[in-house]
């Protein structure tokens, strides 16, 4: 196990060396600790315990080695946002492609480093060649930096992205309302519509193959979790605006130059409010969003007001 170097395989290795016969003592700090926060991990994951009870390290210890700093992760299925010239880097300096962390948060939508929104490949890779064939992916693709336009809207995503994260962890009583407001944002009315969510201008939500019905807060985590780069961007996107996060100027900027957020961003924030409220069905499904929601109002910003007043106005509207 000590020659282990693909962070993908960690996941089935201990499971393999799950036996009393393969285990052997080790220490943690022959994992390789220079890239270890880019080692994904879920803090609920089982194999924190097997690998506390394998190397008979404590269990907090291990989580904190491992675990995302509190901050929630998607789904395993979806993490398959990646940022491609990220990966090619790390092939480039380790020589095997290293899946950041910071890619697995449901609130990550752009690279900081490249200003690129993360991406998966067309074809959904499974949970076990994920890394590898991500990396496979990139390769076909020719890497060019960042356009002028795509870069000043990461630039601003990237500045709510990281509020978000850092708000999450310092104020984790906030957190399910800007996470509940979020996936407002990125979900729809029902699964097979093609509109009526706020940030579906920044890119066509995928479709789901699923017909059923499903109640709001399910949308609302499919939203979430099969959201692309560039509309989780587009979500943060709103959010900064709605919290006054930017400077009128670079608001202004983005509009000119990016279409994306020309075609998306509404003339004001109480506009996005009845937009956003198009998602509820029902009276209650609304009601229930306005209770995740009020913490939010204590801001005391006017735009997040004015929106939250035309989101409830909206629902009282519904049956
Ligand atoms: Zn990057």
């Amino acid at each position: 196990m000590g020659s282990l170097r693909n962070p993908n395989l960690f996941r089935t290795v201990i499971q393999q060396a799950d036996t009393s016969e393969c285990r052997e003592s080790g220490d943690i700090s022959k994992w390789p600790m220079s890239t270890d926060l880019d080692i994904e991990f879920d803090a609920s994951s089982q194999l924190i315990s097997i690998y506390s009870e394998t190397y008979d390290v404590p269990i907090n210890n291990a989580r904190s080695y491992f675990c995302s700093n509190r901050l929630p992760l998607t789904n395993l299925y979806y993490r398959s946002l990646s940022c491609e010239d990220c990966l090619s880097d790390s092939f480039m300096t380790v020589r095997f492609p290293v899946w950041k962390n910071d890619w697995c948060y449901i609130t990550s939508a752009y690279c900081p480093i490249h200003l690129k929104a993360l991406k998966s490949p067309s074809i959904l890779p499974s949970i076990e060649n994920r890394i590898l064939n991500c990396y496979l992916h990139t390769l076909q693709l020719e890497r060019s930096p960042a356009k002028y336009e795509e870069k000043r809207l990461a630039l601003l995503a990237v500045k709510a992205q990281s509020w978000m994260q850092s708000r999450a962890i310092s104020h984790p009583l906030e957190a399910e309302a800007l996470l509940s407001l979020y996936g407002l944002f990125l979900s729809r009315r029902t699964l097979h519509a093609v509109e009526g969510v706020a940030a579906s201008g920044f890119a066509h939500p995928p479709r789901s193959p699923y017909r059923g019905q499903l109640d709001v807060q399910s949308r609302i985590d499919f939203g979430m979790h099969s959201a692309n780069g560039a509309q989780r961007g587009g979500a943060l996107f709103l959010i900064g605006w709605l919290l006054e996060l930017f400077q009128t100027n670079d608001v202004n900027g983005a509009i000119r130059t990016n279409r994306m957020v020309r075609r998306a961003l509404p003339q004001n924030a109480r506009m996005l409010g009845y937009l956003t409220a198009r998602i509820f069905m029902t009276r209650e499904e609304g009601d229930l969003f306005a209770q995740k929601l009020r913490p939010l109002k204590d801001y005391g910003i006017r735009g997040m007001c004015e929106f939250l007043n035309a989101l409830n106005a909206s629902i009282k509207s519904l049956r």
